[in-house]
């Protein structure tokens, strides 16, 4: 069977899944990078949707890819050289049902969904992925999956980052409580920059604030290491850490601004390889 070769992609795509067969087979022939939003289905508290995580990492891996196209100066074929898969809304949540609305994938379901579409990527001939992941409760299974990789299919350069936590400095210029985290200041604040009218603001309360109000056992979780987890019904009835009735969507924009430079930084790098 003999198949038409085509020398150019279309320059308006930027999604894996507007790429026709012909076109991809040139896109992995050019070494593209992929980029994978994954999130979480799970309690936001009472003012932030379900669908939070996604939407960053969304919105995250849309900005990194057009920033690695815009910058490609005129070169159509670097340009042409990135795309975003279509991402997984479910994630790693077992710490999140006890408020409605939670849809927990677990662990192993998580990483086999993971591995078999990057596994099917590198049989195919793709050689680099980055996945961006806006729910730190995924970030364990990833490395499990990255670890794999390096049996299976060791020049593979499967790639993972968190959203929230790369913004060091705008997070440092953030007012925040002592206890932070899950729906407080960085999250609702990135929120409000994406999409103003998915926050309720009229139900933006506090959740747990300082840690002398934490059980102990709640207090210890929050040591990073050692590492103990928690459900997060022991921090606050609402399932929220920190305030976020201090998030601006000006600091939204500083903490998504500085998570996309470095994420752009990056992917430039793995695109060199
Ligand atoms: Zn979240």
């Amino acid at each position: 069977m003999s198949r038409p070769t085509i020398s150019e992609i279309r320059p308006h795509i930027r999604d894996y899944t507007e790429l026709t067969s012909l076109e991809v087979e040139l896109a992995k022939d050019r070494n593209s990078l992929l980029v994978l939003p994954v999130g979480a289905c799970e309690q936001h508290g009472d003012g932030l949707p379900l669908g939070t995580d996604n939407i960053r990492a969304a919105h995250v891996a849309r900005a990194v890819v057009d920033r690695l196209r815009d910058s490609a100066n005129g070169d159509q074929v670097r340009a042409a050289s990135a795309f975003v898969l279509p991402g997984i809304d479910y994630g790693v949540s077992p710490h999140h049902r006890f408020l409605p609305g939670t849809i927990n994938i677990g662990p192993r379901l998580f990483i086999d969904l993971v591995s078999s579409i990057v596994r099917q990527l590198a049989d195919a001939g793709f050689d680099r992925l980055l996945v961006i992941t806006g729910h730190g409760g995924n970030l364990a299974a990833l490395g499990v999956i990255q670890q794999s990789l390096l049996a299976t299919h060791p020049d593979f350069v499967f790639a993972y980052a968190p959203v929230s936590a790369l913004a060091t400095e705008a997070t440092a210029q953030l007012p925040r409580t002592e206890v932070s985290g899950h729906c407080g200041e960085s999250e609702t604040s990135q929120m409000l920059a994406i999409d103003e009218s998915l926050v309720d603001s009229g139900h933006l309360n506090p959740g747990a604030t300082r840690l002398d109000d934490l059980d102990p056992r709640a207090r210890l979780s929050r040591t990073k290491s050692p590492s103990t987890a928690v459900t997060f019904d022991r921090y606050s009835d609402n399932g929220v850490l920190g305030d976020p009735r201090t998030a601006t969507a000006a600091a939204g924009e500083d903490i998504l601004g500085e998570v996309i430079d470095r994420l752009v930084a990056y992917c430039q790098e793995l695109q060199r390889l």
